[in-house]
């Protein structure tokens, strides 16, 4: 009979990757009941994962999970190793030499890709590259982003979307006060665009986005919605999508736009176009991007499962600078079976497969085992399966004494790695809150490591 999961032999886990998925693995594993201890490693310095670096500034509550996650992280079974990227500081079977159990919950770091001509003309980029740059991630703190011309484009409609849209469209004094990067704001605060369009491939009835982020469009202190009135005539499929009750999500959304439609004139500084059925075909410009070739879709297909096609008919759109906004994609992490085609981490129930076989003792949790879906509460769901999947197997893992952070601390160590401590990020949190107070900013986030770094030595 195993004795892991006792005091005599406690499981160690360790846990990749300190997001949401992350924090609600611990959370799980620790109010599971065996003895245990977790180690969550970063690769930044800094915790919280999207919730820090994805969620846009102007939008505070969603960020109150932290609360939680400053709870299971004071909890004396876990400890934090932050500025340590697991494949390159520590190798994935290093860390499965020094632990029970690893759980990979390293999200969706990178974009999907258009796969059109032109996508990479300088003036077009990914959302998730703006949205780590205004969030102050230092991976994206020194992009430029080219904000003198009068229109911009969003391609697709989804929530990310909507905070792009958001943002650009947002006058200086709406974010002010918000944890914006400071070099995002006095950007934001110089931008001539004037016309914002967020163009979907799809109908009204099928847009991504959800009701409050839409409504929010209409509430700006100097920008109006556009919505064309045609484009919110809907074909008999995306009708009955509608009249299904259960999708009472969609039907908010649609009573929004039709709110929208039925507006006066715009009379604000700025305008944001919610544009439908139209697919991006080519960007075109010379040596930057200068206009967007567009197709004209219809849908087909029975409701509920209508996709876009190409009518022929096509249009062209001047624009300065354009976002993909179509998805987030996992990566790859030597060691780690992955599948190319989703961008995911293959798995049964969140334990890792090898083609049909199971790897003995390694996990998966949130993005990067199910894609980049649902809202920040959909991954405590996610990594309680995962964590079940974990206790249903300790009679079987490889019960071994291990010796968890202390291994690892000492090759970190060998290899001059700084590891930055709870302790350490506690001191850097209190840190960015000073430097916040005299611009009424709840912080002022450092953008690079050194700074952090800094902060550790005074
Ligand atoms: P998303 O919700 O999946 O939206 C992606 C959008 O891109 C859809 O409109 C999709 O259209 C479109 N698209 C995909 N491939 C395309 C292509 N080849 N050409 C044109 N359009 C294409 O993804 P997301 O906006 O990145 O959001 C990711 C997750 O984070 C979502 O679950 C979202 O709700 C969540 N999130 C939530 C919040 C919030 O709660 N405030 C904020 C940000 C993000 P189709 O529908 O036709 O595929």
């Amino acid at each position: 009979m195993s004795n892991l999961g006792t005091r005599e032999n406690p499981l160690r886990a360790a846990i990749v990757g300190s997001g949401p998925a992350g924090f609600y693995a611990a959370e799980a594993l620790i109010e599971s009941g065996p003895t245990l201890l977790v180690d969550m490693f970063e690769r930044l310095a800094s915790p919280f994962g999207l919730v820090r670096s994805g969620v846009a500034p102007d939008h505070p509550k969603l960020k109150q999970p932290i609360l939680v996650y400053q709870q299971i992280a004071e909890s004396p079974q876990f400890r934090f190793l932050g500025n340590v990227t697991v494949g390159r500081d520590v190798s994935v079977p290093e860390l499965k030499d020094c632990y029970h159990v690893v759980v990979f919950a390293c999200g969706a770091q990178t974009d999907r890709a258009m796969g059109i001509g032109g996508e990479y003309l300088p003036g077009s980029r990914a959302a998730t590259e703006f949205v780590g740059w205004y969030n102050g991630h230092p991976d994206y703190r020194d992009l430029v982003f080219d904000l003198s011309h009068d229109t911009a484009v969003i391609i697709g409609q989804g929530n990310v979307a909507v905070d792009v849209c958001r943002i650009l469209a947002k006058t200086a004094d709406e974010l002010r006060h918000t944890d914006i990067a400071a070099h995002a704001l006095e950007a934001l605060a110089e931008s001539r665009i004037r016309d914002i369009h967020m163009i979907g491939r799809r109908g009204p009835a099928q847009a991504k986005f959800t009701h409050p982020e839409l409504r929010e469009l209409g509430e700006l202190a100097d920008c109006d919605p556009i919505v064309d009135p045609r484009d919110l005539e809907l074909n008999a499929a995306s009708c009955a999508e509608l009249a299904d009750r259960s999708n009472r999500a969609a039907i908010k959304s649609y009573e929004v736009l039709q709110a929208f439609a039925a507006r006066p004139p715009p009379t604000h500084r700025r305008r944001c176009h919610l544009d439908f059925l139209k697919s991006p075909i080519e960007l075109i410009g010379d040596g930057r991007l200068e206009r967007l070739l567009l197709m004209r879709n219809c849908l087909v297909g029975q409701p509920s499962r209508q996709v876009a096609q190409a009518t022929g008919e096509m249009e062209e759109l001047a624009c300065g600078v354009l976002f993909r906004s179509i998805g987030y994609r996992g990566v790859a992490i030597a060691g780690v079976p992955f599948d190319e085609a989703r961008g995911v981490i293959p798995n049964r129930d969140g334990r890792v497969i090898d083609g049909e076989n199971v790897v003995p003792g390694v996990y998966v949790t949130g993005w990067i085992k199910r894609g980049p879906t649902g809202i920040i509460g959909t991954n405590r769901e996610d990594s309680v399966l995962t964590v079940n999947s974990i206790l249903a197997d300790l009679p079987h893992l490889d019960a071994g004494a291990k010796p968890g952070a202390d291994r690892v601390m000492a090759l970190l160590e060998g290899r001059g790695t700084r590891v930055v401590s709870y302790a350490d990020w506690q001191k850097i949190d209190a840190a960015e809150i000073r430097r916040g107070q005299p611009a009424a900013k709840p912080r002022e986030k450092f953008t690079g490591l050194k700074e952090m770094l800094d902060v550790l030595e005074c």
